[in-house]
């Protein structure tokens, strides 16, 4: 048995010293000191020798697998060291050639009405004001006036989370958040994503508003007309008039919604106005006073108009944007046109 180990030792020394590559040692290793390798094949006959030879032998074993594994590692070093500098004497890197460049991504168009928006009312005194998307059912429907049940409820359709949470289906419950932390004098714009169970080519079941607050002592509707002439001028690039008609919603009283003359065709009428010469842009209305009442607002020392607009509809208008899902596919050849 002393021999076979001193025969295989030299085997493997010879070998080793032949291997010129890190793969062919890796296989040397595996073939004399893996776990099915010859040296186990070898620690086999152990069992009989003579009990007093034993130990001995198992010694010898020992040494010789210790000096293999030696042998093996001080090869694979080299070898690598070779495999390294035959590398830096072959490869060149020209580094006059050009890098490559990353191309710049752009804004999204709901970003870009945001932040035009945003400046616009900034110009007019208004800070942005920020709320959560899961909203409780409190602040999206009854502190504005939709007690439960109530058929009004029926428009704003959303995904219900549970324990009365549930995705906003508008930003007018920050309204209620702010005027819970403040008193007035209010000047606040919202803007955020809401949700409603809508999807067809000019709704989509995720989108964006901007809420806009005022409340202060004798704000009156003539105010915020004034402020919504403004701020569709300055959006539109135009000097074009303000319609308002009777509306509906249930936080204001009275409500109206606002058109503003066609971007499109300049009133004469067109495909995109319906032939009317108007288009509908938002809503709004004075604050009503059960609105304030459920803030803790004197509704009768207070008054206050709001206002809502949906962004992805801004964006169509200003960049003659055909249908709105385009705006949530994420494909890059229509997002670089922004
Ligand atoms: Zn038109």
């Amino acid at each position: 048995m002393r021999e076979q180990l001193e025969q295989m030792r030299q085997q493997a020394i010879a070998a080793i010293a032949a291997a010129t590559s890190e793969e062919v040692l890796n296989e040397i290793r595996v073939r004399f000191l893996g776990r099915k390798g010859e040296l186990t094949g070898l620690m086999k006959g152990l069992g009989s020798l003579p009990a007093d030879e034993r130990p001995k032998v198992g010694q010898l074993v020992n040494v010789v697998k210790e000096g293999l594994e030696e042998a093996v590692e001080l090869a694979l070093t080299a070898a690598r060291k070779a495999a390294t500098d035959q590398r830096l004497a072959t490869e060149r890197i020209d580094v006059t050639l050009p890098g490559r460049q990353r191309r710049l991504g752009s804004k999204h168009p709901v970003t870009l009405v945001v932040e035009e928006v945003s400046d616009i009312f900034a110009g007019l005194g208004f800070s942005v004001a920020e709320g959560p998307e899961i909203e409780h059912d409190w602040y999206n429907f009854e502190a504005l006036n939709f007690p439960p049940e109530h058929p009004a409820r029926d428009m704003q359709d959303t995904f219900f989370v549970e324990n009365q949470l549930l995705l906003r289906t508008h930003t007018s419950p920050v309204q209620i958040r702010t005027m819970l932390k403040q008193k007035p004098p209010v000047r606040i714009i919202a803007p955020g994503t809401v949700y409603r169970c809508d999807s067809d080519a000019t709704h989509s079941p995720m989108f964006h508003q901007i809420e806009g607050l005022m409340v202060d002592t004798r704000v009156s509707f003539a105010d915020l007309k004034g402020i919504l002439t403004i701020f569709t001028n300055q959006l539109f690039g135009q000097k074009t008039g303000v319609r308002l008609r009777p509306s509906f919603f249930p936080f204001t009283e009275p409500s109206a919604e606002v058109d503003i003359a066609c971007v499109i065709c300049g009133g004469s009428g067109c495909r995109v106005c319906k032939q009317t010469g108007w288009l509908e842009i938002l809503g709004a209305g004075m604050v009503d006073p059960e609105v304030f009442r459920h803030v803790g607002y004197d509704a009768e020392q207070f008054s206050g108009f709001a206002f809502g607009m949906g962004i992805e509809r801004i964006a169509m208008l200003k960049y003659g944007i055909s249908d709105m899902r385009l705006l949530f596919e994420n494909d890059v050849r229509f997002l670089a046109q922004f």
